[in-house]
């Protein structure tokens, strides 16, 4: 059994432990042994990183954009390998998994391109003869720590703008997935950045992610996760005022009104209520559908949910793979049951399967008969599970869209510019979508959302800077 190390200044560090990481699509497949790190570990990445600092944060942008482009040239190169890896520790289908991946490669020639491209700015002053200069400048050594549903994604899209502006970084990936985090740090530890810029620490939450954040040597700290983990990481950043950025759940609503092209909008829900296995924080788990079209789209939904085949992440032809984890699919068949105690009718799935090689299978689901205030409706369960509300007309389904405590994506069906339009108003989410599922979306454009979904600064795109970098203003007199 191979054994997988942590990197720590510039080099893989054994440890006395090595936790098994198990392929959710059959659960006698190891694959691989990941180091567990420590508090020590922890310390010594946070002061390796912060000494390598003084150097990066000053180094050639050149230089940088080079790193950051043979990173990403690297990762889409080793595609096929990385997604194969993630497929098996994760569960997500190879072509989705081939998606992910590239998506991360064009991350880093994004932020490569970045490097030269932080502009400060030029302001004449109130007073005579003084100029002054508003630039940014990175922060300092950088916490990371990320979910285990986008394995190479969402590492990709905080590492590469951290490293972008001149920052260094201690990496702590999710324990479910080591493995992508694993390959990732493989590729950047070979891009010939400065020992000590980037650092790999694996291990629990609980206590390497609780020692990352305690450190007061670390500037910033970047969290995608849950909201009880996000709010954790916020109070302790707020007493050692680090500056903090969260993306936690969300409870996105996809709204089809009577005039959507029907097909379209069935086939928009399948892809984000399901894919991925529901296992995304876009996916859109309350399809609010109006009732001039309600049972004629329910029966459309079901038919294309009958289409979908569970199996295997590596096998040809599977359009849902396993949940990633035990506690996820006992969460996932909690909330059938509470569903169904609630009153809301199960018209489709929702049952565990048993295929050829033991994992978390199980059937994507779909609610009717369902109300707002249902526990269904409210708490992210992240899973295959959707739900159908029935509203009379659009001015009630943006209401019930907006009735939530989270709000990330919101998506809505319609042929109507007059109601898109408004929707792409009114609806309280940091991203909208018109004829387009809630989850998938651009990697050179700000992401995240309002409420309880996100908390700082947008992630990705240009937007990056605003948490990666903080503002200097310099007066000359000359
Ligand atoms: P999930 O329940 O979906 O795994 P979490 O919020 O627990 O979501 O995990 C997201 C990331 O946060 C993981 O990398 C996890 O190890 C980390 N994490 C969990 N608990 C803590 C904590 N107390 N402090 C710092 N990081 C944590």
């Amino acid at each position: 059994m191979n054994n997988f190390d942590n990197f720590v200044n510039g080099r893989w560090v054994a440890s006395e432990t090595y936790n098994k990481n198990i392929n959710p699509s059959d659960l006698t497949d190891v694959v691989g042994q990941y180091a567990q790190g420590d508090d020590n570990l922890v310390e010594l990445a946070v002061s390796s990183a912060k000494q390598a600092f003084a150097k990066w944060s000053k180094s050639n942008i050149q230089a940088r954009a080079d790193i950051l482009e043979k990173i990403g040239t690297e990762i889409i190169k080793h595609s096929q390998k990385l997604a194969e890896l993630l497929a098996r520790e994760e569960g997500k289908p190879v072509a989705e998994s081939i998606g992910e991946v590239c998506r991360a490669g064009n991350i880093f020639k994004f932020y490569a391109g970045e490097c030269l491209r932080l502009a400060g700015q030029t302001v004449p002053s109130v007073r005579p003869g003084i100029g002054i200069e508003v630039t940014r400048e990175p922060l300092g050594v950088i916490g990371l720590i990320t979910p285990w549903n986008f394995p190479i994604a969402i590492p990709a899209w905080k590492i590469a703008p951290a490293l972008a502006y001149g920052n260094c970084v201690v990496f702590k990936p999710a324990e479910l997935v080591p493995g992508s985090a694993w390959l990732l740090s493989e590729i950047i530890a070979n891009s010939g950045l400065p020992d000590g810029v980037f650092n790999l620490v694996m291990g629990p939450g609980k206590t390497v992610g609780d020692a990352i954040i305690n450190n007061k040597d670390v500037e910033a700290i970047s969290f995608t996760g849950s909201v009880a983990t996000g709010k954790r990481i916020a109070e302790v950043c707020q007493s050692n005022q680090t500056k903090v950025q969260l993306e936690m759940g969300g409870k996105n609503p996809q709204i089809v009104l009577d005039d959507a092209d029907l097909e379209l909008a069935a086939n928009l829900c399948i892809q984000s209520a399901f894919y991925s296995t529901g296992q995304r924080c876009t996916a859109s788990s309350r399809i609010i559908v109006t009732e001039g079209i309600h049972d004629r789209f329910v029966e459309l939904l079901v038919n294309k949910m009958k289409n979908l085949t569970v199996g295997p992440a590596l096998s040809k032809g599977t359009d849902i793979g396993p949940v990633a984890s035990e506690a996820q699919l006992k969460q996932n068949l909690s909330y059938i049951k509470i569903g169904i105690e609630e009153g809301a009718t199960l018209v489709y799935g929702g049952e565990k399967l048993a295929l050829e090689t033991e994992g978390y299978y199980m059937r994507p689901a779909l609610f009717v008969d369902t109300i707002s205030n249902m526990r269904i409706n409210r708490e992210e369960i992240f899973g295959p599970i959707a739900t159908i509300i029935r509203v009379a007309d659009y001015t009630q389904a943006l209401e019930v869209a907006n009735d939530t405590e989270f709000g990330l994506s919101a998506g809505i069906a319609t042929s109507s510019l007059k109601e898109a339009t408004h929707f792409k108003q009114h609806a309280n989410a940091g991203m909208v979508m018109v004829n387009l599922p809630t989850a998938g979306v651009d990697y050179h454009v700000p992401f995240g959302g309002v409420k309880g979904s996100s908390y700082g600064p947008r992630e990705q795109g240009t937007y990056a800077a605003e948490f990666y970098t903080r503002v200097k203003t310099a007066y000359t007199f000359a």
